[in-house]
């Protein structure tokens, strides 16, 4: 059907415009739309010109044909939503809780082809022998601009164009007759074709295959067999690292590549290294793909239309690379998918995880999960038996779980020891030094230590408009500043407490920062490195870093969790984890499990080679479940602690959970919409009611002046919270709130 109308989704992300609109179809675009596309209409009163979707094309008119206002045009080059990308977004909005453009936006990454750059390259079409004979004839003939070039390309017979009309200066009149002669070729490339650094693209020799261990090989095998037989299902992955998952990984990639499918993997950004990249294109050249956040838009349009067209098999990318359009996507892998990045932190707030779910159930594609540490939501479900597991125990390279020593600072401080590393870090540390192996020591996260506190009264130092505690910073050559982490507000530090006087105002000296310096001092021959948000703000900072450390330009690197991650060294046979407990009073109830997370990769990264490993946690609950089970490298025995605490207290992955998070510029108000809301939310039921935590202020109660409320609610049943989403979704549409709005968070992995 052609239709006469279209019912279009406008590009405004609002709840009372959140509904098709009717439009009738001019002539002029009679036949040329499809459901999709990108089209400008007349909107408004003012009829102004905006963007919007076609969902549906028809030859019913809901309303007087007359007065239904005209399509204006087709967007140019727009990006149009496929017809299971339209699917997709409409299960993100009706799970997650947003308007359609937002979720149409969200599996749209890309709005907007790119104008193709196009590099072009000069070819020889002689051998070198030739070209030099040519040059010379050139020579004789005063000819020298062709002289000059056919010298060049008997050196290297491909110039890039820039580089010969640069540097040689040959001009476009030279560069066509030297064309009409038949001696050379101008070649185009899409500049965009591999978004790799070059000099992995010019260093990758193929191969790079290794023989499968049996059980490598056993999950292989299982997994194909069910997709050849066409069952679709999830599984999950369950290997230490280095147990040979991603060998796994490239097996399977292999294979759906030759039953003619394609295959998105999600890496976390910060996990997608220079290393892992490599052994994809060895593995798989040119067929593999590339996505991050360091692309342009024009870059990543390149790559979303190269696998739309089905010149890749492989797309490797963070969150984002879910919406990859392949046409015949056959499987997704999503590695380390316990990690939060794959969480969105704007509206719609989706899992990857879970979209990836539903987009496999449209493409007819399998799904595994792979992680060290699975999230408590992944392995809850295969203890159901929703999802297949499989495991993988042992180490490959070699390379043994390390010795692990549980050291409590409650000790230390009784025998006098005030330093922030215990005597057992201390003496180990030394013995790396002298036998010239590496460690590392990680630092809980960012900013923990920064805040500044009198030591007389307890008063904070905070930002005046989000409300939390400001950080220290001191930047080389000039004075500390306070700086809040939220908006950028920035201030001197203070010399008095504002609160009662006292001169014992100071920060609480424990960042990377200051341990770095503390190293310093107390071995002062170490060569250090340091790794967190601060020393990695500029482009390739992280790499640069990591690959000094590989390289043993240093002795030891401190880090935040970013140096957990990724990369093996050989060398490095000691970690030390300098405040395992930091992360366990973060306030929420993932605290325990992240804790978990981190402190089994912080010392999985001792001995990953032949060399033993130590590692130290120090810690003022020695006696914690997650330090023991961490320490033991023991997730089963955690995971039991853990889902009998969920299940208790009615926590996800036990119950469900939905964040409303109530956001007014009106501090009052935003107080009284926060109460009505969540009283409507369980006024309709009669039993079976779900919990209600809250309303209250938020954490942070402010940010940049808008003021945040928010409440929780908790139950068995996700569809029940889904059906209050709705109600909420419908009363906010007809109220007239002009400074308020509200955003969902299913099951949030933070609090607000
Ligand atoms: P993971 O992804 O679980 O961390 P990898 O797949 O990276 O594990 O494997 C860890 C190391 O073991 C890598 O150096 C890899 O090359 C090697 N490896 C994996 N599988 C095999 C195998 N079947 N035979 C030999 N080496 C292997
Ligand atoms: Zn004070
Ligand atoms: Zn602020």
């Amino acid at each position: 059907m052609t239709g006469r109308f279209a019912n279009i989704i406008v590009d405004i992300s609002h709840e009372k415009v959140d509904r098709p609109f009717q439009y009738r179809i001019p002539q002029a675009l009679c036949g040329q739309l499809a459901v999709g596309m990108a089209v400008m209409i007349p909107f408004g009163r003012g009829n102004k010109l905006i963007r919007g979707y076609v969902m549906e094309l028809t030859d019913k008119a809901e309303y007087d044909e007359r007065k239904l206002k005209e399509i204006a045009s087709i967007v140019k080059g727009g990006v149009s939503a496929q017809g299971d990308a339209i699917r997709l977004a409409g299960w993100i909005k009706e799970n997650y809780g947003s308007t359609m453009i937002a979720a149409l936006k969200t599996v749209l990454p890309v709005k907007q082809k790119s104008k193709l750059v196009v590099k072009k390259s000069i070819h020889s079409k002689v051998d070198a022998q030739t070209a030099i004979d040519k040059s010379l004839a050139f020579e004789k003939k005063h000819q020298t601009a062709k002289a000059r070039l056919m010298k060049a390309l008997a050196a290297q017979p491909i110039l890039p164009q820039t580089l010969v009309t640069g540097k040689l200066n040959i001009t476009a009149q030279t560069l066509r007759a030297l064309q009409q002669a038949d001696l050379i070729e101008i070649q185009e490339e899409n500049a965009f074709r591999n978004p790799l650094p070059h000099a992995v693209q010019s260093g990758w020799q193929r191969g790079g295959k290794k023989e499968l261990s049996s059980n490598q090989r056993a999950i292989v095998t299982q997994i194909m067999a069910e997709f050849r037989r066409g069952i679709r299902q999830t599984y999950l992955l369950h290997g230490v690292t280095g147990s040979g998952k991603t060998e796994v990984y490239m097996e399977l990639i292999e294979q759906i590549i030759s039953e003619g499918r394609q295959t998105i993997m999600l890496i976390p950004e910060i996990a997608l290294t220079y290393q892992t990249l490599v052994r994809f294109y060895q593995r798989f050249g040119e067929r593999v793909s590339v996505m991050n956040s360091r692309l342009s838009a024009g870059e990543r349009s390149d790559q979303f239309e190269r696998a739309a067209k089905g010149e890749v098999d492989i797309i490797i990318g963070p969150r984002s690379a879910l919406f990859t359009p392949f046409q015949r996507l056959g499987l997704v892998i999503i590695d380390e998918e316990h990690e939060s990045s794959y969480k969105s932190e704007s509206m719609p707030k989706y899992h990857a995880r879970e979209v990836a779910g539903e987009l496999c159930r449209i493409k007819g594609a399998s799904l595994l999960l792979g992680s060290a540490t699975p999230s408590l939501e992944s392995y809850y479900r295969a203890q159901k038996g929703e999802i297949k597991l499989f495991e993988l125990k042992e180490r490959l390279a070699g390379g043994q779980l390390p010795q692990v020593y549980i050291e409590d600072l409650r000790d230390e401080l009784r025998s006098g020891n005030r330093s922030i590393f215990s005597r057992r870090l201390h003496t180990l540390l030394e013995e790396r030094l002298e036998k010239g192996e590496q460690s590392m020591l990680f630092l809980n996260r960012r900013g923990y230590a920064g805040f500044v506190s009198c030591r007389a009264c307890g008063y904070v130092v905070k930002c005046p408009h989000c409300d939390v505690s400001l950080s220290e910073h001191t930047v080389k050559n000039r004075a500390s500043r306070l700086v809040c982490h939220y908006c950028g507000y920035e201030t001197p530090p203070v010399t008095n407490c504002p609160q009662c006087g006292s001169k014992y105002i100071l920060g609480f000296r424990a960042g990377t920062q200051q341990i770095e310096e503390l190293l310093h001092k107390e071995f002062p021959t170490a060569r250090i490195l340091r790794m967190d948000a601060d020393t990695t703000k500029s482009k390739d900072s992280y790499e640069q870093i990591l690959s000094q450390f590989a390289n043993e330009e240093a002795d030891i690197l401190v880090g935040t969790q970013m140096i957990v991650k990724g990369h093996d060294f050989a060398k490095v046979t000691l970690v030390g984890i300098l405040a395992a407990d930091m992360s366990l009073h973060a306030g929420d109830y993932r605290a325990g499990e992240r804790t978990f997370q981190l402190l089994t990769q912080a010392a999985g990264r001792a001995g990953r080679s032949t060399l033993a490993g130590e590692v130290v946690i120090q810690t003022y609950q020695p006696e914690h479940y997650t330090i023991i089970h961490a320490a033991n490298q023991d997730y089963k025995g955690f995971y039991e602690e853990e889902i009998a605490y969920r299940d208790l207290m009615m926590y996800p992955p036990a119950a469900h959970m939905m964040a409303v998070l109530i956001l007014s510029e009106d501090e009052l108000e935003g107080e009284e919409h926060a109460k009505e809301l969540s009283d409507r939310a369980v006024s309709r039921f009669a039993e079976n009611r779900p919990t209600i935590i809250g309303p209250s202020a938020a954490a942070v109660g402010k940010i940049n002046d808008v003021y945040r409320n928010v409440f929780y609610i908790k139950h068995r049943e996700y569809q029940v919270l889904v059906d209050i989403k709705d109600n909420l979704e419908q009363f906010i549409e007809q109220a007239q709130w002009s400074r308020c709005s509200i955003q969902f968070d299913f099951n949030p992995i933070n609090t607000y």
